[in-house]
């Protein structure tokens, strides 16, 4: 089966991009896979489609299939073996040619989740919009999936205005994972996350498409498409009912930020309000935490200068889709 896998670090359009997706035949845009055992099954916070997850229809066959019971135990051991620390080690199995994750009993649980996804969606194409790197290098390397990754880049100090500005994963009575960190923090996950994602997929042209928000939000059917042809999705009519508006139906992505409960008419534009929001010290410490990402992904260093590819004109300012984006 083939998995769409969103990489890179948060804040970066992923959530949008991922619930236009789900609008296309064929695809399934399940979310956040790997926050299923906890958030998911534990926590029974919402579907996309609205419904608790243990009462949703889609993930209420899929739960037959994989051993909830134990979902505790599960969520557990995966943030265990995709520790930040770990890192270092997965980048020199990675070039060494190795797995880069070690197998575990688990991986058999995890290869009949996304078997059981896929059949029950009648999907070819599971978006999964996990994000971090080590997560879908261990997908990678699970027998029977198909791994495509789409890494999602997005201007960090537009991140990091995003991060500050961050709501409740689903409402407001979600105090707990609220986390705002500092902008430092921010530039620096930016950067790690961005640069792993580069360094394990990168060099394999066939399996590795990189897209940047500011391109998506500059030409969104056209960016779109290109997606579209990369993961094998059939574009069909799809959702566009404007170069720049999608119609959007429920999904059942599972976690995630509010606005993938988000549905009907939708511009796509893009969200610059860090322009003017980020004061002039966050802007220029995330910058200085971020200059060799900057400059591999075509971002100005300076304030005000033009970015080096597409994706750099000037958009109205105001409510927009983007900027509440995982
Ligand atoms: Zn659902």
């Amino acid at each position: 089966m083939r998995v769409l896998y969103l990489a890179g670090s948060g804040r970066s359009g992923s959530t949008l991009v991922t619930n236009v997706l789900g609008q296309y035949d064929g695809v399934l845009a399940a979310g956040e896979l790997r926050y299923l055992w906890q958030r998911g099954e534990v926590d029974n916070r919402p579907c996309g489609c609205g419904q608790p997850f243990r009462d949703c229809p889609l993930w209420r066959e899929v739960r037959r299939e994989v051993p909830v019971e134990r979902a505790g135990a599960i969520a557990a051991r995966l943030r265990g073996r995709l520790r930040m620390r770990e890192v270092p080690e997965l980048l020199r199995r990675v070039r060494a040619g190795r797995r880069p994750v070690d197998p575990h009993p688990d991986d058999a649980v995890l290869t009949d989740l996304y078997a059981a996804v896929a059949r029950h969606a009648g999907a070819r194409v599971v978006v999964d919009s996990s994000k971090l790197p080590p997560y879908g290098a261990l997908l990678g390397a699970l027998p029977g999936i198909d791994l495509r990754v789409l890494h999602v880049v997005r201007d960090p100090r537009a991140t990091a205005f995003s991060w500050r500005r961050r709501r409740g994963l689903d409402g407001a009575a979600d105090q707990r994972l609220m986390s705002r960190p500092p902008v430092w923090k921010a530039a620096l996950l930016w950067s790690v996350w961005n640069a792993v994602t580069a360094r394990i997929w990168a060099g394999d042209g066939g399996r590795y498409l990189r897209v940047r928000y500011e391109d998506l939000t500059a030409d969104p059917a056209g960016t779109m498409a290109r997606i579209a042809a990369f993961a094998g999705i059939e574009p069909g009519a799809g959702p566009f009912t404007d170069p720049a508006t999608v119609r959007l139906a429920p999904t059942h992505s599972v976690a995630g930020n509010p606005s993938r409960h988000r549905t009907g008419l939708v511009p796509i534009r893009v969200d610059d309000q860090w322009r003017q929001g980020l004061s002039r010290w966050s802007y220029a410490v995330v910058t200085a935490l971020t200059v060799p990402g900057l400059r591999r992904f075509g971002y100005p260093v300076r304030r005000g200068a033009q970015s080096t590819d597409v994706g750099s004109r000037s958009a109205p300012v105001g409510a927009s889709t983007g900027d509440e984006e995982g």
